[in-house]
């Protein structure tokens, strides 16, 4: 059966463009510009997945959410506005599964998607999405603005560690351990090639990472 995606936007440019990610997904998408009306939806339609998003005339995005969860546990996502942590918390707090900050890439939301609906389909696998970059730990699969890039062990153990420990910094000595490399021929700069092969491999611009970031004398960091 085709999977539903109920999309809940009132800024038609947005709702049309997360609308045709979807539907090369292969999902059939449903659009409400308002709270009310994404709620009808919700509860009177079949739908496997809800986008919501906080900003909304009628009835916001969180009352929303609280209202589909006195009735139901469809998947919600919530699109929440950049720089607003009290909407984060609300939205969770109303029984959202997860959120994503405007701006947003379209892969980014594909890829909570997809995580959410094998999380909830009971599917237990953990997935670890940092922006453009989502790796799959049980499928060992790394996948980068929607296309699969094959990682060595090493270099997989070691983009886990960053972005399981993301906005923090990871020491040469703790990346090591993360890819259990060790022994006398070990230096430093083993893990900056690996770190530079890496970069090669997942950067846009690995002259100038934005993902993997080096703190100088201290190590890197993971950053969506
Ligand atoms: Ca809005």
């Amino acid at each position: 059966m085709t999977r539903r995606v109920l999309i809940v936007e009132d800024e038609s440019r947005i709702a049309h463009w997360v609308s045709t990610y979807f539907g090369r997904e292969g999902y059939e998408a449903l659009l409400a510009e308002d709270g009310l009306t994404g709620l009808a939806l919700a509860l009177e339609e079949r739908v496997d997945l809800i986008v919501l998003d906080v900003m909304l005339p009628g009835k916001n995005g969180v009352d929303v959410c609280r209202a589909i969860r006195r009735e139901s546990d469809i998947p919600i996502i919530m699109l929440t506005a950049k720089d607003k942590e009290s909407d984060k918390i609300l939205g969770l707090d109303a029984g959202a599964d997860d959120y994503v900050v405007k701006p947003f890439s379209p892969n980014e939301l594909l890829a909570r998607a997809r995580a959410l609906l094998r999380r909830t389909e009971g599917l237990t696998q953990e997935i670890l999405i940092g922006g453009e970059v989502e790796l799959d730990i049980s499928a060992r699969r790394c996948t980068v603005r929607g296309e699969s890039v094959a990682l060595t062990s090493t270099q997989f153990l070691i983009l886990a560690a960053l972005m399981r420990q993301h906005d923090q910094v990871l020491t040469r000595q703790q990346l090591l351990d993360a890819a259990r490399i060790d022994g006398a021929e070990v230096f430093d700069r083993t893990i900056d090639s690996h770190i530079r092969r890496l970069r090669l491999l997942i950067e846009r611009d690995p002259a100038h990472p934005h993902h993997i970031t080096t703190l100088y004398g201290a190590g890197y960091t993971f950053r969506s």
